[in-house]
């Protein structure tokens, strides 16, 4: 599995990797949160906020859209 995060305001790509779930077995990344912590929770391109609920996490094969309306 594999899993892609974006900005849910433009798009863009902030994580492309193998599943953050199966990444937390193996201690590489603890969460998603962590993930927005490299960017410190803004988004690069466009400046939005980022949280849980303010990007779009997509898994190969079943996609969970997490979208916020701010
Ligand atoms: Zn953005």
């Amino acid at each position: 599995m594999t899993e892609k995060i974006y900005c849910g305001k433009c798009n863009m790509m902030l994580y492309f990797g193998e599943e953050i779930k199966r990444r937390l077995y193996m201690r590489a990344i603890p969460s998603e949160e962590t993930v927005l912590g490299y960017y410190k929770n803004v988004c690069p391109k466009c400046g939005n906020s980022l949280s849980l609920n303010t990007v779009k996490i997509e898994t190969k094969g079943r996609k969970t859209w997490l979208t916020a309306q701010k």
